[in-house]
């Protein structure tokens, strides 16, 4: 077979003879004897040893590998133990974020719409998991620790528009004890006491407050205090 001609691109971009490869010949290292009988069966040898090694071939999605505790992957947004949300709607995570994969809307907490401590909450809040390459800067970047990420990984899905996940997919499910927002927050307390972690749960305040304006509240049955509980046989 005639030697190919070996071409390379010249400064200023001109494509120039370099040699053909009888030229490169004698920079190739002599094989022995033994080397050049089993060149043939070279490849073999990687699948004959290969055979003999432990199974390394993992049973997804039969058998989940647990990830590292701190593995990145899909976000939640937190509440404090109360029920209240952590995000306050600065859009912080949203600014920081280099793919552009947040987007956030903040509104005004008012006295019947109370979401967050404080006076701003998350009305709108996405991330478009198309676009996310799970770096953590916005997790970084969340003033109150509101946007955490765990460890679920299993995020493929059979649409875009299913890909773009809504805070309502994001929110952390209620703890036990927890009242879903909005509801006030405890009395006599402020945003920085819930920074603080001075509030443990809600109050009997609040779980009046959602059963008044909201009787249907599913969380309210775990809550509610039986109208018997504490007293004793004779009903005091
Ligand atoms: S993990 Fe990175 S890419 Fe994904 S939303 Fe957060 S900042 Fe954006
Ligand atoms: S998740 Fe954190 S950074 Fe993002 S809007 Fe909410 S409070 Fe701000």
């Amino acid at each position: 077979m005639a030697d190919k001609e070996l071409r390379r691109r010249e400064p200023g971009g001109e494509v120039g003879a370099h040699g053909t490869a009888a030229d490169y010949e004698p920079l190739i290292a002599e094989r022995g004897p033994i080397a050049r009988a089993l060149a043939p069966v070279a490849g073999f040898g990687v699948t004959i040893g290969n055979m003999f090694k432990p199974t390394v071939t993992e049973e997804y999605p039969f058998e989940k590998t647990p990830t590292k505790p701190r593995y990145h992957g899909r976000h939640q947004l937190n509440r404090y133990p109360d029920g209240l949300e952590k995000c306050i709607g600065c859009e912080l995570c949203a600014w920081a974020c280099p793919a552009d994969a947040i987007y956030v809307e903040g509104a005004d907490n008012t006295p019947d719409g109370q979401f967050s401590p404080g006076e701003r909450y998350g009305r709108v809040y996405q991330i478009n998991y198309l676009r996310c390459i799970f770096c953590g800067l916005c997790i970084e970047a969340c003033p109150t620790r509101a946007l955490t990420m765990t460890n679920e990984y299993e995020l493929a899905g059979p649409t875009r528009a299913g890909m773009i996940f809504e805070k309502q997919d994001l929110l952390a499910p209620l703890a036990d004890g927890m009242l879903p927002a909005p509801h006030p927050m405890v009395p006599g307390t402020e945003d920085t006491d819930y920074y603080r972690g001075a509030v443990t749960g809600p109050v009997p305040e609040q779980i009046d407050w959602v059963a008044q304006y909201r009787p249907e509240e599913p969380a309210l049955e775990q809550l509610r205090v039986p109208a018997d509980s504490g007293r004793d046989e004779d009903g005091r």
